[in-house]
């Protein structure tokens, strides 16, 4: 694997996370997570298909989307509905709803948790007598970057 000494350091770090939550990880699932973390944006199932392949020959779209279940599961990853993708959790130390703003031009995500939301989201669906199983939101628009620069530009480094 090419990440760096810090990806690798956050992985032996998401690694005991996932232990402690009863999970094993596979040589195959650290490599999509450390894909993931390495790419600082969200990449497609295929995408990390293809990134993975190089490396190890027996990557398939099946065993990648295995993964990534399993990663999901454990709270390390999350899906984007709107962009069919996935996307490293940033927050991955405590169980969340979560918020995401994805720019539509450099396809930037921004995770956020914010605890008003959960809340309204909750009560919309008790109004509703909905008992709910996702509660991810996520909205779309420009980002900060794209709207003063008015170009295409990467996700800033913070
Ligand atoms: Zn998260
Ligand atoms: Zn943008």
């Amino acid at each position: 694997m090419t990440t760096k000494p810090e990806s690798a350091h956050l992985l032996d770090e998401l690694e005991v996370i996932c232990r402690q939550r009863g999970g094993r990880m596979t040589r195959q699932r650290r490599a999509v997570l450390g894909k993931l973390l390495a790419a600082k944006r969200p990449l497609s199932a295929y995408e990390l298909r293809d990134m993975l392949r190089p490396e190890d020959a027996s990557v398939t779209p099946a065993s990648t989307y295995r993964c990534l279940d399993f990663l999901m599961e454990h709270g390390l990853v999350h899906r984007l509905e709107t962009t069919r993708s996935f996307v490293a959790c940033e927050h991955p130390d405590h169980p969340h709803a979560v918020q995401f703003l994805i720019c539509r031009q450099c396809g930037t995500v921004v995770e956020a948790e914010d605890k008003r939301i959960v809340a309204a989201t909750e009560s919309l669906g008790h109004r509703h007598g909905f008992a709910l199983d996702h509660r991810t939101v996520e909205l779309t628009g420009i980002c900060a970057m794209c709207k003063i620069e008015g170009t295409h530009v990467p996700r800033p480094s913070l």
